[in-house]
């Protein structure tokens, strides 16, 4: 067992706080290498608080990070808005919004103004007695209701007036 002593004065290198200078150095830092010399200008401390105006840039602008307009508007939507078909009284080949198919338009007729409008012309005339009812039996008279054969949906309507 060795004795502490030995231990302790092993030189570690590792100083546990910095060593602070002697008075030597720390003397000539502060007052010079000759000391009242220049004290005759100096009423006070050399290193009094000389006050340094510094100009704050407090209100300093910072640009706010504006939205950038974006270059490119919105062009591109998807857009559903099919093509205008023009319903007659015929069938015609199209694309069902429904069931997505090529179909021909099944043609439904029914009564529409033109038909009432020729029931009551023929009334007037005189056709009281049913043939004021033969518009409602002209397709020609009717309008025409096109719908799908495959999915019954109603595609669109021709009227005649
Ligand atoms: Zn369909």
């Amino acid at each position: 067992m060795q004795a502490p002593g030995s231990y302790q004065s092993i030189p570690t290198g590792y100083p546990a706080a910095p060593v602070p200078p002697s008075y030597e150095e720390a003397t000539v830092a502060q007052y010079g290498p000759a000391p009242g010399t220049d004290m005759k200008n100096m009423g006070g401390p050399a290193y009094s608080s000389q006050p340094t105006p510094m100009p704050v840039y407090s209100s300093q602008p910072t640009p706010m990070p504006m939205p950038v307009p974006m270059a490119n508007p919105v062009t591109v939507q998807t857009v559903y808005v099919q093509q205008p078909i023009s319903f007659y009284d015929r069938p015609i080949q199209m694309a069902c919004p429904s069931c997505h198919e090529m179909i021909v338009t099944r043609l439904i007729y029914n009564a529409g103004a033109l038909t009432w409008l020729s029931c009551g012309g023929l009334f007037i005339l005189g056709c009281a007695f049913g043939c004021c009812l033969i518009p409602f039996c002209v397709d020609a008279l009717q309008d025409v209701d096109h719908y799908c054969p495959k999915c019954k949906a109603l595609l669109g309507t021709y009227k005649r007036l």
